[in-house]
């Protein structure tokens, strides 16, 4: 069974393999390692990927893109007002509040979430690695934006579960590319004990700006900080370009463009091309649309020093992030070897500039700028696949955000824990402990200002909590966790119920039982913090067993404790599960619908394949082997049947195809068959003679 790597980018995608020779980045059915992150709708059947990139402008109401933004995202979000003013489709709540997109399908209006579209191209990524593959695909690895909150975790691990994939890591792109990094570089990495080769990592996508550091050393990576613009990327300088046209052809020409969707949609679509040769080339650059807008062809043109001039606000804030990513981790220039770029934008000449201005090195390229997520991925998958032996590399990866528990107090005022400080290592689990006397609510919450309208990842209620039968408060852990997935989840909650038991004891042996009021003491809400890693097992003493039953025992009674699970309910967000196996199911029947339908369009296309291939044989090859009648007749009724195919037979289904094939075919195979045998004859013939 492969793996496979997914870098799930608001333009693009790639999908790289793990097979036993090493890591490759799959091609899709466009043979283009790149697919647009683009979903549509027709009358027939789904569009995804290239082909929906294609069709784009022809079917602008039913072609959803960008919609990684929206994920795990309420119709309310300050941050979805501002993503929908961008698109031409319809972005619209449903009944529970949450953020969607009405387009219609198979001549039907329907409501889809970011988190189904997201499952249509996982997909086609799907698919694709199948394909390439020549086998089923489910473990993955899927990346994310390392300031993703948990609502857009939850949710994009729900669109991959839509999709039949199973995530075996939400990786934070930071980390993939950092792992690809560490992976390839073995040779230059120092020794555990020397001092760490610091680089820095610069990646500048679509929607997004992403700095980070990351300490090397043989066989582990540690990452140090992780900064972020989640709202700068390679759009923001399209959109900048656009503007500035629509400005100008409106003043030019009298037009105004934004009140032409398509017209928009195909400038951003030039202004793009136009960005990518200003990265190449300083001197001026035309743009020329032709038919624009009412037949009219406009053009202008710009050079490298306008653009960086137009887009100074926006590289202004680059600099800002690539600063405090600076600071954050603690580096000085010096002590950093490299800073490595990848994303696309981070071809734009302005962005590189920067880097050798904040941190003093000329940025390298030793990653493929465009794979190096994907790859990192692809590797992680492979590592934590069991059908792989690779090379294992620590990686230390850190949370974005710190995370606060909050509760109440007996007095009614909030009472607050820090669980996890900002760029604590994840994954990793901590223990907290409470002593109360009946149920409580805990609420889990980001610390530091969050992309999201809330601060809060979820609330917990601990249920079947009564006094001890002294009356006393009882000990309550609750164990917290960041998981592998980078979400904040409650792993479980026990109390230790205490009950008096009879045991024999050795005379001369000092009791080493624990008191049952041994945090009696302590003051309420004391955290206890351990890494699930360094829980102590439970370990019973066996030595010396056979010189102590020589001893004398003495009987006493023993306060001991026994866990006992505490059950709790909890309101995060995500899709409820009863939703999520109305959405699998919906995917699997469009993958059906849409595997039904490419069948049907197979059948037509070999039945019109046939039309003209029979056509154009009986006037060449088989002429000689028909009488002129037959012929006559053949032709008539190929003719007849291509008349049809465009006419009533445009849209009928599979099986009526096969059937005019199947009839074409008893006309056409003999004739076929006769060419055959006559080609044959003297090979035959030869044959015979060599064997007499
Ligand atoms: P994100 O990481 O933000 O989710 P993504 O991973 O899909 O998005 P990338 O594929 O890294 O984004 O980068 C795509 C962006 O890079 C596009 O905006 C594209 O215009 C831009 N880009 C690609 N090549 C160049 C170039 N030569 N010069 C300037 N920009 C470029
Ligand atoms: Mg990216």
């Amino acid at each position: 069974m492969s793996v496979i790597g997914i870098d799930f980018g608001n333009d693009t995608c790639y999908v790289a393999v793990a097979r036993t020779g090493g890591i490759e980045t799959i091609d899709n059915d466009y043979s283009l390692r790149a697919t647009p992150s683009v979903v549509a709708f027709g009358e027939r059947s789904r569009i995804l990927g290239t082909a929906a990139k294609n069709q784009m402008v022809a079917n602008l109401k039913n072609t959803l893109f960008g919609f990684k933004r929206f994920i795990g995202r309420n119709f309310a979000d300050p941050i979805v007002e501002r993503e929908m003013a961008r698109y031409p489709f319809t972005v619209c709540s449903n009944e529970t509040g949450r953020v969607g997109f009405r387009v219609e399908y198979l001549n039907e209006s329907r409501f889809f979430t970011p988190e189904q579209a997201a499952a249509m191209l996982f997909t086609k990524l799907k698919q694709t690695s199948e394909t390439a593959l020549g086998q089923k695909v489910s473990d993955c690895v899927i990346s994310c934006p390392a300031y993703f909150t948990d609502s857009e975790r939850c949710s994009l691990l729900d669109a991959a579960q839509m999709a039949g994939l199973n995530v075996l890591r939400l990786m934070n792109d930071t980390a993939s590319t950092a792992l690809n990094y560490g992976m390839y570089k073995q040779d230059i990495i120092p020794a555990v004990e020397e001092p760490s080769r610091n680089v820095v990592f610069v990646d500048c996508g679509h929607s997004s700006f992403q700095v980070f550091a990351c300490a090397f050393n043989k066989g582990k990576l540690k990452m140090l900080a992780t900064c972020s613009d989640h709202e700068l990327g390679g759009r923001d300088f399209d959109e900048a370009l656009a503007n500035y046209f629509c400005e100008e052809f409106r003043g030019k020409y009298n037009i105004e463009v934004k009140s032409h969707p398509k017209a928009y949609i195909r400038l951003l679509g030039e202004v793009e091309k136009l960005k990518k040769q200003m990265s190449a080339n300083s001197t001026k650059l035309p743009i020329n649309i032709e038919c624009f807008v009412n037949e009219k062809d406009v053009s202008s043109s710009m050079q490298r020093n306008d653009f960086e001039a137009l887009c100074g606000p926006l590289f202004a804030r680059a600099e800002t992030t690539m600063k405090k990513c600076l600071d954050d981790s603690g580096l000085s220039p010096e002590s950093i070897v490299a800073v490595e770029i990848v994303g696309g934008s981070t071809r734009i000449p302005a962005i590189k500039l920067l880097i050798e201005k904040i941190f003093g090195k000329t940025p390298s390229t030793t990653l493929n700028q465009d794979e190096a997520v994907a790859r990192g991925c692809a590797l992680q998958c492979a590592m934590l696949s069991p059908n792989f032996k690779v090379k294992d590399i620590n990686i230390t990866d850190v949370h974005h955000y710190g995370v606060n528990v909050v509760y109440a107090e007996k007095d009614s005022s909030e009472g607050v824990m820090e669980v996890f400080p900002r760029y604590h290592p994840v994954p990793f689990s901590r223990k907290l402990t409470f002593y109360r006397k009946e149920p409580f609510t805990i609420r889990a919450q980001y610390i530091n200002e969050v992309p999201f309208p809330t601060q809060i990842i979820g609330i917990f209620k601990f249920l079947n909590i009564k006094p001890s039968p002294e009356g006393d408060a009882i000990k309550v852990q609750i164990k917290a966790r960041i998981n592998i997935h980078g979400c904040f989840v409650i792993e479980g909650a026990t109390w230790i119920q205490k009950s008096e038991v009879e045991v024999e004891q050795p005379m001369e042996t000092e009791s080493n039982e624990v008191p049952a009021d041994e945090n009696a003491s302590k003051p309420e809400n004391v955290e206890e913090t351990k890494s699930e890693e360094s829980v102590p097992a439970e370990t019973e003493s066996s030595a010396d067993k056979d010189a102590e039953k020589e001893k004398k025992t003495v009987k006493v009674k023993k306060t001991v404790g026994k866990s006992v699970d505490l059950p709790y309910e909890r309101k995060i967000f995500g899709l409820c599960r009863e939703d999520l196996g109305v959405f699998v199911e919906d995917e699997a029947k469009m993958v059906a619908d849409d595997q039904f339908e490419k069948e049907r369009i197979d059948a037509k296309n070999t039945l019109e394949e046939y039309i003209y291939e029979m056509r154009s044989k009986l006037e060449e090859e088989l002429s000689d082997y028909a009488e002129e009648t037959f012929k006559h007749d053949f032709t008539q009724k190929l003719s007849e049947l291509e008349n049809w195919l465009y006419d009533e037979g445009e849209n009928q289904q599979k099986k009526i195809y096969c059937q005019h094939l199947e009839e074409l075919k008893k006309i056409g195979e003999p004739i076929k068959d006769l060419r055959r045998e006559d080609l044959e004859r003297p090979r035959a013939i030869q044959e015979l003679e060599r064997v007499i």
